[in-house]
């Protein structure tokens, strides 16, 4: 599976990274999540507010007043981008327009200045942390398990997941161009890359479809970064292969060949040189879009977060277990967008994330680290209200809807204050996960969920302008990096 020299990097690495941390206190922090699923907002919000004294009531060193101030340093890794968030927050602020999303690995490093809470540590530390977050597409880790298959194993079980209900109408197209390929012809440039764009335009179609399906590998089909169009993206899984070895110049051999190199030039670098240097993991769900779409796309749902958290603490046996164990010590699943829910129901979407991730825990086998779930906004583009209808008061959300969005056949313009009804979650947890429940609440889920603008910035009565509001932000804030702060 592995050679030694891997192991070895990856030893010195993070030997390298731990000997780096004696000398300047800092912290790692991953923030992963399937695409459009916050991230970018999430880090936004997270720095904005911590550089503008934001209200962070649930972040104790805020609250108690110990954070000195927050500002942003140079990253320590130069050959990796930076996430750019001066350019995300003037989108967010100035033209209130939601900021590009993530598409690739970026890093930024916010440095916190502090008076530490007790004072034997006051003597001893400088009272100073360098945050490294790291912001990168979850469909990168989900290639972690393709490590330990071979290109006949990946090929039958791409074949069967395509072959599944759920995706087989959108697979089609894909299925019906492979299954009149001979893997023992002569490799051929062309019918490669039909195969591997056949292949990838049914990953994608998944991941756009209203059935809101989880991600499937290899992750760099759906974000490919800097490699679009390189060979190590041009294969696809070939169907009925013989378990014999590949005529040399066929075609197999040649998707094999292109299969390998994946893994060695893309997935194994990626992990060696980012995952395992992480300290701390927020991963990040669109749980609201999931249960707008039904038990289905719940129970995908809870498949991805098993498999990013297998990631994170891969079973025994496997290379990276050693390393890992001794690294990330506190992974945080959280809901974002709860923004789109009346407050009566964040602890319900919080409920339903825990199950979603003590089932996953369970499943993914998974011990050492402590993880915790939330339900949050990262940026909180509604505020509440009431409604009254007929005898009854109902609890809504107002905002901007984005241009463009529809209600009952209204289509809004981007610019008008709605208030919406945006229904409860139901009570009972399970509801959610039966797949004998086909919607919510039987009716058209398009009514519930509407996209808003990002918010116009409160100011005080002293014409300070606040910093962006959010909903259980500092939560997160608290459990990722509370105690580094103490
Ligand atoms: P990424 O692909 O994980 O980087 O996702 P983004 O951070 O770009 O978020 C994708 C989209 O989700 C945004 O364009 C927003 O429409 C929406 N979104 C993300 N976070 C929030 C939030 O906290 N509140 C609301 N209302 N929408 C959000």
């Amino acid at each position: 599976l592995t050679t030694f020299t891997d192991e070895a990097k990856i030893a010195l690495d993070t030997l390298s990274g731990r000997a780096a941390g004696l000398f300047a206190p800092s912290l790692r922090l991953g923030v992963t999540g399937l695409s459009r699923a916050g991230k970018t907002v999430f880090i936004s919000a997270l720095v904005h507010n911590l550089i503008h004294g934001g209200r962070l009531p649930l972040f104790e060193a805020q609250k108690s007043g110990r954070i000195a101030r927050a500002f942003l340093e140079e990253q320590p890794d130069d050959a990796v981008p930076r996430f750019q968030y001066e350019d995300h927050v003037a989108a967010l602020v100035n033209d209130r327009v939601w900021p590009d999303s993530t598409r690739a690995i970026s890093e930024l490093r916010l440095t916190i200045e502090y008076e530490s809470a007790s004072g034997w540590n006051r003597m001893f530390s400088a009272g100073k942390l360098s945050l490294d977050i790291v912001d990168y597409p979850g469909e990168w880790l989900l290639d972690l398990p393709l490590l330990g298959k071979s290109f006949a194993d990946f090929s039958r079980e791409a074949m069967e997941m395509a072959a599944l209900p759920v995706r087989a109408d959108l697979s089609e197209g894909w299925r019906t161009l492979a299954a009149a390929i001979d893997p023992n012809a002569d490799a051929d440039e062309m019918t490669a890359r039909r195969l591997a764009e056949g292949f990838s335009a049914y990953l994608k179609a998944c991941k756009l479809d209203e059935r809101a399906l989880s991600t499937l590998p290899p992750g760099r089909f759906l974000m490919p970064g800097d490699l679009d169009g390189s060979p190590a993206l041009t294969f696809a899984p070939l169907p009925a292969l013989a378990e014999r070895r590949p005529r040399p110049g066929s075609l197999q051999a040649m998707m094999e060949r292109r299969y390998e190199a994946y893994k060695t030039h893309v997935v194994k670098p990626f992990f060696r040189e980012h995952i395992t240097r992480l300290d701390r993991q927020i991963v990040l769900i669109d749980a609201m879009q999931a249960l707008n779409a039904g038990p289905a796309a719940m129970a995908d749902l809870e498949r991805a977060v098993t498999e990013i958290l297998a990631c994170f603490r891969p079973g025994r046996g496997n290379f990276l277990t050693d390393l890992f164990s001794r690294r990330i010590d506190r992974i945080l699943v959280a809901a974002t967008k709860a923004d789109h829910l009346h407050h009566e129901s964040h602890d319900r979407l919080q409920a339903i994330v825990r199950r979603l991730a003590d089932r996953a825990v369970a499943r993914a086998n998974f011990t050492g680290a402590d993880v915790d779930v939330v339900a949050l906004a990262a940026v909180r583009a509604t505020r509440e209200g009431t409604v009254k209808q007929g005898r009854e008061t109902l609890p809504v959300i107002i905002g901007t809807p984005l241009k463009g969005e529809r209600i009952n056949g209204d289509t809004f313009d981007g610019k008008t204050e709605t208030a919406i009804f945006p229904g409860d979650l139901p009570d009972k947890v399970d509801t959610v996960f039966d797949p004998s429940v086909t919607s919510l609440d039987g009716g058209d889920p398009a009514i519930r969920f509407v996209r808003f603008r990002p918010p116009k910035l409160e100011r005080t009565a002293e014409g300070v302008t606040l910093s962006l509001p959010h909903i259980r932000l500092d939560r997160a804030l608290q459990f990722l990096i509370g105690d580094h702060l103490a």
